[in-house]
């Protein structure tokens, strides 16, 4: 079978948004994943940076068609959806260091964490994953309200233009707006 007929599907998101690449009956080529601008790739190989997509072409399509041409090829291996469930990354107990391991420890990434972090008690989030990505990197978090975990982007939680953040905290309505509203002053004008 060659590169160009191989067909490729993506998967659901894990806890750190890196999409398996599958083909047949569940077989993982590897997985994509975004950081900042670049697209990279994780197989059987190790990690790839595929850097920025062309214009006009998504990220995720373009690490789909390299890891289907690296497998035709016969460089990565096909790895079961299942057994990679069952090894998934797992949310910590405790707490989770200030930075994520791929972001630099400079004084510019450490004072965003802290603002990130503080931003975050506040509005009664907490990282139980990795310390902080970056603004537009997807961010693990717990709502401290209902319990909800996933993913989030730390854009996403400081309010734009002078508005407060909105009460809609995440999909599956939270503990409601109102009540969001009423205990938590970020959430109000
Ligand atoms: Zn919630």
């Amino acid at each position: 079978m060659s590169a160009t007929t191989l067909k490729t599907r993506i998967g659901e998101p894990d806890i750190e948004c890196r999409y398996p690449v599958i083909i047949g009956e569940n077989r993982v080529i590897g997985h994509a994943y975004r950081w900042h601008r670049d697209w990279l790739v994780v197989t059987s190989e190790g990690e790839h940076n595929l850097r920025r997509p062309p214009k006009g072409t998504k990220g995720i399509d373009m690490a789909a068609a390299y890891l289907a041409e690296e497998y035709a090829a016969g460089r990565v291996a096909a790895v079961a959806l299942d057994l990679l469930l069952a090894e998934a990354p797992q949310p910590l107990n405790g707490p989770v260091p200030l930075l994520h391991p791929r972001m630099p420890a400079s004084d510019r990434n450490r004072a965003g964490a802290k603002t990130a972090f503080a931003g975050l008690a506040e509005q009664r989030w907490r990282p139980v994953l990795h310390g902080f990505p970056g603004s537009d990197n997807p961010w693990y978090l717990l709502c401290e309200l209902c319990g909800w975990s996933g993913v989030r982007y730390w854009s996403h939680h400081r309010g734009r233009n002078g508005n407060p953040p909105s009460a809609h905290r995440h999909d599956g309505g939270c503990i409601g707006e109102d009540r969001v509203r009423a205990l938590i002053p970020a959430y109000r004008k």
